[in-house]
């Protein structure tokens, strides 16, 4: 049985006192659960002091950015090389970093093979917008998103990370709708057939392939029983410190039930 993955994206939500304030509920209100690892994404400024407050039986660190280049003149940036020891996860290629900061496929790649080169796991966020949808460039979209930031990448670096397909029309800061778990099930099949025919089935099970947009702890069920979906990204409802022990339970009771109709 594989573990759940379980990763929340505090955006620009909460600074250092709030955040810090909400991992102490947290830890009041998880218990500690073997079979889910929960990854906890606050801002680049809260990294260090919740590296020392968190329990780390139960939670692990990931940035949601970094710059690509190890060292340099790059005023204001903080490096991949910085986070090495800070952080187990980054949040790479965000619809909103594609759409606000305007990072395109090369950027995605560069800043995936600098995390993976400085032994910091990639999570690389694909998916397509509203428009792209309707067009029906769904498959286009992944498969450009995918194949392009894996470029740089061994077969053995590939199966190490960790792929979260976020629709951008699903996400809360956009549209807000919710995708049908079913739709999610296809793109997520096309994301791992992809990953099939570069680098072969074995390293298509083996990367783990989240579902992000709009997920709280009333629908996350419905997407962690998608065949292949190794977990959530959460963005609202991990600030709501019930709303997210609630997604950690849900997912806690689905690994039981599995795990004990495994016996
Ligand atoms: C996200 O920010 O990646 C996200 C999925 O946000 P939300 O859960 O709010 O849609």
């Amino acid at each position: 049985m594989r573990k759940i993955l379980l990763v929340a994206n505090w955006k620009m939500d909460l600074n250092v006192s709030q955040g810090s304030f909400l991992v102490h509920r947290l830890q009041e209100l998880i218990r500690l659960h073997r079979d889910i690892e929960i990854v906890l994404a606050p801002s680049m400024m809260a990294l260090q002091p919740l590296s020392v407050q968190i329990d780390r039986r139960k939670f692990r660190l990931a940035a949601q950015n970094a710059y690509q280049k190890d060292v340099g003149p790059y005023t204001g940036e903080v490096s991949f090389a910085m986070l090495r020891d800070l952080v187990h996860y980054a949040i790479i290629g965000h619809s909103e970093r594609r759409i606000y900061f305007h990072e395109d496929l090369p950027m995605i790649r560069d800043k995936v093979a600098a995390a993976v080169r400085n032994e910091i796991t990639p999570i690389l966020c694909v998916g397509e917008t509203q428009h792209e949808r309707t067009e029906g460039l769904t498959r286009r979209v992944l498969h450009d998103q995918v194949t392009t930031a894996l470029h740089n990448l061994t077969t053995r670096e590939v199966r190490d990370i960790v792929i979260a397909y976020e629709p951008v029309w699903a996400i809360s800061t956009f549209q807000g709708g919710h995708a049908r778990p079913d739709d999610v099930a296809v793109a997520m099949r096309y994301i791992r057939s992809q990953i099939a025919q570069l680098y072969g089935e074995h390293v298509a099970t083996d990367v783990r392939v989240l579902y992000g947009g709009s997920v709280d702890d009333t629908t996350v069920r419905s997407y962690l029983e998608i065949d292949g979906c190794d977990g959530a990204l959460v963005g609202a409802a991990s600030l709501n410190p019930y709303k997210f022990a609630g997604i950690v339970d849900a997912a806690y009771r689905l690994q039981h039930e599995l795990t004990t109709n495994e016996d």
